[in-house]
């Protein structure tokens, strides 16, 4: 069975580079029109939808903070009046800034719950409007393999990732009589600017599969949550991580 994506709708936030940029490409080139949006990276945004036009798909940049509710409803809000509709979420917008417990600033653990955990709550409460008007949606949040398992110096970082699973299975269980499936990917050590001040060659031992993730190998297992081939799952996390996590 092929993957077609067309006549589809799909906003990736946080796709001007790393895990959501490979995100965006494989919606694009699978039919979809991908919204693209960034924070402060215009520059690599604008590349991705020119890489998903160039291989004959569709796209547009929108930049916007997640953590502005506010400009976050009126984004989805714009999509929808100009598109119809909003097929596709996928959460990717994420920062991590690591701190063992006793040096972590409230101010550190209130960032990462305002981009992480709010940004993708905001986001996927104004586009499940659109969803469940036409009873058929499918949001995808990017989670972490410790927001199941942990790791010390990312206690905030991981109750973030925690906090998105229990958003995600609660949505889940709500949206489903709508027709919206909702489900989460737990990625484990996937090479991005997020990952690269960290020991790689270290890490990489410890992966059964001895190698670093690419954004590529999550960005597959995002576009089979968004297809029909995966149209009897929900509330799941599917863990993409090489064999570190079991
Ligand atoms: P990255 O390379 O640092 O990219 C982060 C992206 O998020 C950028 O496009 C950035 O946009 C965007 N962003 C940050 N804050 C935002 C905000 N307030 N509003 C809108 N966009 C915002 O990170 P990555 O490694 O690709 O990570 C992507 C997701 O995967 C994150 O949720 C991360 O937690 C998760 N994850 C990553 C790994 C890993 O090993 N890399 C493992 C597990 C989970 P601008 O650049 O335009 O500001």
């Amino acid at each position: 069975m092929n993957i077609d994506l067309h006549a589809q709708v799909a906003l990736v936030t946080g796709a001007s580079r790393g895990i959501g940029a490979a995100i965006a490409k494989v919606l694009g080139s699978s039919g979809a029109h991908v919204i693209v949006n960034y924070r402060q990276h215009q520059v690599g945004a604008h590349e991705v939808a020119e890489s998903v036009i160039a291989s004959g798909g569709s796209a547009e940049i929108l930049g916007f903070d997640v953590t502005d509710e506010q400009v976050v409803g009126s984004c989805i809000h714009d999509i929808v009046q100009r598109h119809g509709k909003i097929d596709i979420l996928v959460n990717n917008a994420g920062i991590s800034k690591d701190a063992l417990l006793l040096r972590l600033k409230p101010e550190t653990l209130g960032e990462m719950l305002d981009v992480n955990l709010k940004g993708a709550f905001f986001c996927a409460f104004h586009a499940a409007r659109s969803m469940i008007k036409q009873r058929r949606g499918r949001i995808v949040t990017i989670s972490s393999i410790v927001g199941l398992g942990g790791n010390a110096g990312q206690s905030a970082y991981s109750a973030t990732k925690a906090g998105l699973i229990g958003m995600t299975k609660s949505f889940a269980k709500e949206l489903a009589p709508r027709g919206v499936l909702v489900n989460a990917v737990a990625p484990g050590l996937i090479d991005t600017e997020m990952t690269r001040s960290l020991d790689q060659d270290a890490l990489r031992k410890a992966i059964p599969l001895s190698r670093i993730g690419s954004p590529e190998d999550v960005a597959g297992v995002v576009l089979f949550l968004c297809s029909e081939l995966s149209s009897y799952i929900t509330g799941q996390v599917l863990v993409v991580d090489g064999g570190l996590y079991v």
